[in-house]
């Protein structure tokens, strides 16, 4: 591991400084400290931002939810708020990493988090995510994980957060504090599709601080949940995945909000699919033709192909469970 020097900090404005000044912020450590181990990440000033008082999930004047981006993974699944109102985000949670790792792990953290690639965490394997210019291993290597939609010929690997898809259907925001100030931004434009810089992940400015993630309210009642197809069934990232959430009143589906996990270079959002199901009564048929459509515009690689296969049938499972025709 390379040098490094550490100080924690008590307030914002003591983490935005050692921010401004280069610093980089450590949360729960639990990818970080993984990286730095492997010489991916060398960062010189680790900023320990775990005192913060950035714990809070708390419901909002507009009738959403916002959690605080120091809430450990393990709290936010747990608490009876986002229980109640998105069991989306506490099954995504649930089926993410392991018990230990969620006690530590933070929601701040868990969206920050950089690609599993194992090319990207080999640092003798060409990454342009890891060294811009050097090639991508994945494209030509074993890229059975690897991202079907979302790709550009710089680089392929997957967005590996579950809560993130959660986040992504849900049309979750993304608060930010910095030298600038405060701003809010869209989770689908806070998370960075690769084109030709892959190495940027995130839409972070250098010293941003994520304060909190924040859900825009949605109609009573919601069905919602998440399910994950991985080789595995825990600890383990998603092979696919699917957040669904629907609101039917009167027999209809009035509002579908879908994403899908493990597929995309992001978190995948799937319009064409809410669309295929609003206005229409749940039904078997229904889910079927729907997820025909999760998969449009994927471009498979070499290894991966039946990731398409597998996505239908993890979306038109997902759409059976919440619907309530399972
Ligand atoms: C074996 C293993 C299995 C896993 N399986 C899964 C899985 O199935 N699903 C899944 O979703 N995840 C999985 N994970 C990933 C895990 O969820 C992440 O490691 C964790 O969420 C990161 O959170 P952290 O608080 O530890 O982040 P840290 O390691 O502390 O930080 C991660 C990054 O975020 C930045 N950061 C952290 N907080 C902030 C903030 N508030 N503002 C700005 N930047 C910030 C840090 O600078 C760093 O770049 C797995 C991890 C491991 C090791
Ligand atoms: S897919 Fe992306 S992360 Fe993996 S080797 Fe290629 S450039 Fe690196």
């Amino acid at each position: 591991m390379h040098p490094f020097s550490y100080i924690k900090v008590s307030d914002i404005a003591g983490a935005l400084a050692a921010g401004r000044r280069g610093g980089r912020y450590i949360a729960g450590g639990t990818m970080l400290v993984d990286l730095m181990r492997e010489s991916v990440e060398r960062p010189s000033t680790l900023v320990d931002i775990s005192a913060l008082p950035l714990r809070d999930v708390t419901a909002t004047a507009r009738g959403g939810l916002r959690i605080g981006a120091l809430v450990r993974m393990a709290e936010a699944a747990a608490h009876p708020k986002v229980r109640a109102t998105y069991p989306i985000i506490s099954q995504a949670l649930e089926l993410s990493a392991s018990p230990q790792l969620r006690n530590m792990a933070t929601i701040g953290g868990n969206i920050m988090q950089r690609t599993r690639c194992a090319y990207f965490r080999d640092v003798t394997a060409a990454c342009n995510k890891r060294e811009p210019g050097s090639g991508c291993a994945a494209l030509g290597g074993f890229n059975r994980t690897h991202a079907i939609l979302g790709a550009s010929d710089h680089c392929v690997a997957t967005h590996p957060s579950d809560v993130a898809v959660a986040f992504a259907a849900l049309e979750a925001s993304v608060h930010l504090l910095g030298p600038d100030g405060q701003r809010s931004v869209a989770l689908a434009d806070f998370l960075l599709p690769p084109g030709s810089t892959p190495q940027r992940e995130q839409s972070v400015r250098p010293g941003e601080l994520i304060t909190a993630v924040e859900i825009p309210a949605l109609p009573r009642p919601l069905r919602s949940g998440y399910l994950k197809v991985s080789d595995r069934q825990s600890y383990q990232f998603a092979l696919t995945s699917a957040a669904v959430a629907l609101h039917v009143r009167g027999g209809v589906i009035r509002e579908a909000k879908v994403a899908a996990g493990g597929v995309g270079t992001v978190p995948w959002k799937l319009p064409a699919v809410e669309r295929r199901l609003i206005g229409e009564r749940p039904s078997e048929a229904l889910w079927a033709e729907a997820a025909q459509q999760a998969a449009a515009g994927a471009r498979p690689l070499t290894h991966n192909k039946f990731k398409i296969a597998l996505l239908k049938r993890t979306v038109e499972r997902q759409l059976r469970i919440v619907g309530g025709t399972a």
